[in-house]
């Protein structure tokens, strides 16, 4: 029998990889997003597969949106991966991020329990819930301690999760994910932003990248392989929340320095705090500055994550470590530079 699997969020990152997984894996596959996407997107288009998912319009913050779309269609497994996910933008939009990362989670999980509490629910939570962290690795059992109004949201979600899998018995699992990129991050996250960015001054299209905090530290995966992490949560026996993560930490210096040395670019770092920079050691130019505007009002200084549970249960492991990551992103970012 073919499954029928939702994924809110499609024309996201995460949405693009899980549906070229599960349509592999021949699940129809219905993709929604918020009023303003026209089905058609450039991540799905760039998998190949824009033409094999149903696209359905569904606003995470409309009920009534939600409900049509779970009345037209039986499914199997819904994937949540809708969100305003972008921390820096939780600070400036606080009430619509509640709104559709916190709330509109809940919107699903009640509808679920409506209409058919035997359909699987995935949340996409995340390592930001770990915040300022109280272990140095962070596990499935380390204590939250959020500090943006996203991951204040994502913790809500992940609560409620937990609580409507222990009151209503309901297969619902969190995924606690750490950082994931590819070519097809958002430009707005600090990998993509420094790839884009490099490649634009080679290209003499921009003059310098400017940054916040580089001494921040991330455990950075290869997001093709975290969707495969997720489909694996729901094709358990026991509902229960995994942590995905390579348990490596690097800091943004470190991936600039990762990257400048694949682009073959000569550079050095010079002063110190706000005056920090990178100069291309060739032309003397600033290629890299720091800007306060980049500082977030509270910052999540180091993360790291640890998935032998994922591991020892799901079986999943991070393959692609930093320098696989960063060279696949780069020839990306190369091959398609407009
Ligand atoms: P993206 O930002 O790439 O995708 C988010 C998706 O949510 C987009 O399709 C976006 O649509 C959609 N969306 C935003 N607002 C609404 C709304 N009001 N109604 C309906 N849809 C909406 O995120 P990723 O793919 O990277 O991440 C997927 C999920 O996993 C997110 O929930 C994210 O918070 C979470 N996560 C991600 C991690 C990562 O490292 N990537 C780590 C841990 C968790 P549109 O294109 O119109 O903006
Ligand atoms: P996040 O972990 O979900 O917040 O992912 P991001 O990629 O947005 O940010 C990762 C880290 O990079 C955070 O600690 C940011 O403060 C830091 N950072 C430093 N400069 C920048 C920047 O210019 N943009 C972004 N997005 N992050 C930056």
């Amino acid at each position: 029998m073919k499954k029928t699997a939702l994924i809110t969020g499609i024309s996201g990152q995460d949405g693009a990889y899980l549906a070229k997984l599960l349509l592999e894996k021949n699940y129809k596959v219905i993709g929604t997003d918020r009023r303003s996407a026209r089905g058609i997107n450039w991540r799905l288009e760039r998998l190949n597969i824009q033409d094999k998912i149903i696209y359905e319009e569904m606003e995470m913050g409309e009920i009534y949106e939600i409900n049509k779309i779970f009345n037209k269609y039986k499914f199997d497994e819904v994937y949540n991966l809708a969100a305003q996910s972008f921390v820096g933008t939780s600070f400036n939009s606080p009430l619509n991020t509640a709104n559709i990362t916190g709330l509109g989670a809940l919107r699903i999980l009640e509808t679920i329990r409506a209409i058919n509490p035997k359909i699987k629910f995935y949340q996409a939570s995340s390592s930001e819930m770990f915040g300022d962290v109280l272990e140095k690795i962070q596990d499935e059992k380390t204590p939250l301690n959020p500090k943006s109004p996203y991951a204040i949201s994502k913790v809500f979600s992940h609560y409620l999760t937990q609580n409507y899998r222990e009151s209503y018995n309901m297969f619902a699992v969190s995924g606690i994910l750490f950082n994931h990129e590819s070519p097809l991050r958002g430009e707005e996250f600090v990998t993509r932003k420094i790839i884009k960015g490099l490649i634009k001054i080679l290209n003499k299209d921009l003059g310098y990248l400017e940054l916040g905090n580089i001494y921040a530290k991330r455990d950075w995966g290869y997001a093709a392989e975290y969707v495969e992490g997720m489909w694996r949560m729901l094709q358990q026996k026991k509902a229960e929340d995994f942590v995905l993560s390579t348990g490596k930490t690097y800091s943004i210096k470190d991936f600039i320095n990762k990257s400048v040395k694949i682009l073959n670019l000569k550079t050095k770092w010079i002063g110190k705090g706000l005056k920090e920079k990178l100069i291309d050691t060739n032309t003397k130019k600033i290629i890299i500055k720091i800007n306060p505007k980049f500082f977030r009002p509270s910052e999540v200084n180091i993360l790291k994550g640890s998935s032998s549970k994922a591991t020892k249960i799901l079986k999943w492991k991070s393959k692609t470590n930093l320098d696989e990551l960063v060279k696949i992103m780069i020839n990306d970012e190369i091959k398609f530079y407009k």
